[in-house]
């Protein structure tokens, strides 16, 4: 069994951290919060006072934390991972972060001697409990096989999408055809309804035609289609809107970086930003119907 540093156990990262003890490992954790310190040490993590005693003896470290200036500070301060754990541990990083803080982590554990993944998840705080995350990992193909089989305690989907950074890129990318796809669903209904069109009629029709998506099939932003997407809960649950306004907002950043040009995307960005000014943040995003006809 494998000596893990555990360094962020919030919200998502208290169930993986569980997870892995549940596997069998040894979890070393460690958060800025000291009262999550708790939870985790009832599963059976001994408590660390610093990210330098996290890591002293780890063979592996995982970290979830908020953004990428979390990121940056927890490896490359001196008192950070990189400055401290054995050569050769091996690195990975689950945060959702900007793409250059991933890149920038990603050259400094390497020019130091340390294997290292960017593997963002997606499955949410029930994905984390359940250990069935989609980690999408970026990193060397030696390093990804290594993570496998201790990642594989916590996901059930377990993807090298590419060299460093391919983790985040894929996680932004999907999710911003998440919000675009959605937003074009919601747009549908809202037109149907205006039109005297039966919801139900127009899904029937559309999930078997080429406006088929995820958005509709999966998520079906009315209710009734599909009894378990978070419309039929009055959106509560499901994916957050605060959440998918983060990720939009790191995929317009690495658009700018990168010269992509992405019109529907900055569009997505703006209505989810002006949903969430609102108050509305906290309700799953399939609920931006109810702002496109006018009712929030
Ligand atoms: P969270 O805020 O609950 O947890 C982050 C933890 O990091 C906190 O407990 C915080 O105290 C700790 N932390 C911050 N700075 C630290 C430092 N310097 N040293 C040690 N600990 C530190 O957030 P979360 O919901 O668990 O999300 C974590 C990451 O996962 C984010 O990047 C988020 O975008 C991503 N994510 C979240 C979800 C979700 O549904 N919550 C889904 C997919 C991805």
């Amino acid at each position: 069994m494998t000596t893990i540093a555990f360094i962020g156990v919030g919200n998502m990262g208290g169930p993986m951290a569980r997870n892995l003890l549940k596997a069998g490992h040894t979890v070393r954790a460690f958060d800025v919060a000291a009262n999550l310190l708790h939870a985790v040490a009832d599963a059976g993590a001994a408590n660390a006072a610093s990210v330098k005693d996290a890591v002293a003896d780890a063979e592996v470290v995982i970290s979830m934390l908020p953004a990428g200036q979390h990121v940056r500070s927890v490896y490359l301060e001196t008192d950070g991972v990189l400055a401290n754990a054995k050569p050769g541990t091996l690195l990975i990083d689950s945060s959702t972060i900007d793409m250059d803080s991933a890149r920038a982590v990603h050259a400094a554990a390497e020019k130091a001697g340390f294997p290292f993944l960017d593997a963002p998840v997606s499955g949410g705080v029930g994905g984390a409990e359940a250990g069935t995350l989609t980690f999408m990992c970026g990193g060397a193909e030696s390093s990804f096989e290594r993570a496998k089989p201790i990642l594989e305690k916590m996901g059930k989907r377990i993807v090298l999408a590419g060299g460093a950074g391919a983790g985040q890129a894929a996680k932004i990318c999907n999710n911003m055809l998440l919000a675009v796809s959605m937003i074009g669903t919601c747009e549908a209904f809202v037109l149907a309804e205006k039109l005297g069109l039966d919801a139900q009629k127009l899904f029937d029709i559309a999930s078997t035609s080429s406006g088929q998506c995820w958005s509709l099939t999966t998520y079906c932003p009315v209710p009734g289609p599909v009894p378990t997407a978070p419309s039929n809960r009055d959106y509560a649950g499901g994916f957050a809107t605060a959440l998918m306004l983060k990720d939009l907002k790191l995929a317009q950043a690495a658009a700018q970086s990168a010269g992509a040009t992405t019109p529907l995307g900055a569009e997505a960005t703006q209505l989810y930003s002006l949903m969430a000014a609102k108050g509305h943040g906290g309700l799953d995003f399939s609920g931006i119907i109810r702002m496109l006809r006018g009712a929030l």
